[in-house]
C-alpha cells in the first residue's frame, strides 16, 4: 500500500503516508498511551488521530458523528465485527477475496488471531498465516 493521502484545507493540510495504524511508539489521541492500533483521518478541520486498542472501540462507535473522512484499522475486534456482519448470501468470490486480505494482513495485526476470525479462514479454506 503506496498510496498518498492529502487532504487540503484553508488553514493547512494533512499528509497520511499510507503506513500501518499500528505504531508502537505513537500516542493515542483520546488517553495519550503510546502504542496505536487505527488510524482516523478527519476532513475539516483535517487531522490524523491515532488511537490504542483500549480507546478505539469507543472511538468506533462514534464515528457516525465526526466528519471522517477515512480510518484503517488492525485491530481484530473491526475484523470480528465485519465478519458478525456478512450476510449468509455474500458471494463466495467476495468471501474468498475478504479471507484473502485477512491472511494478507494477519501478520501486522494487533495480537494473535482470534477463534471467530480462524474459523472463518478455515471455512474458507485459507488457513491463517
Ligand atoms: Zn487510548
Amino acid at each position: 500500500m503506496n498510496r498518498k493521502l492529502f487532504l487540503q484545507h484553508a488553514h493547512g493540510s494533512v499528509t497520511d503516508d499510507g503506513s500501518s495504524p499500528r505504531k508502537p511508539k505513537a500516542m493515542c489521541t483520546r488517553c495519550g498511551c503510546r502504542g496505536t492500533v487505527a488510524r482516523l483521518i478527519l476532513r475539516s478541520p483535517p487531522a490524523i488521530e491515532r488511537y490504542c486498542r483500549d480507546c478505539w472501540p469507543l472511538v468506533r462507535d462514534a464515528l457516525a458523528e465526526r466528519p471522517v473522512q477515512e480510518y484503517v484499522s488492525r485491530a481484530w475486534s473491526d475484523v470480528e465485527r465485519l465478519l458478525s456482519l456478512l450476510p449468509p448470501t455474500t458471494e463466495a468470490a467476495t468471501v474468498t477475496a475478504l479471507a484473502a486480505e485477512i491472511v494478507a494482513t494477519a501478520w501486522d495485526m494487533d495480537g494473535p488471531v482470534p477463534p471467530i476470525v480462524q474459523e472463518f479462514l478455515l471455512r474458507t479454506e485459507r488457513g491463517p498465516a
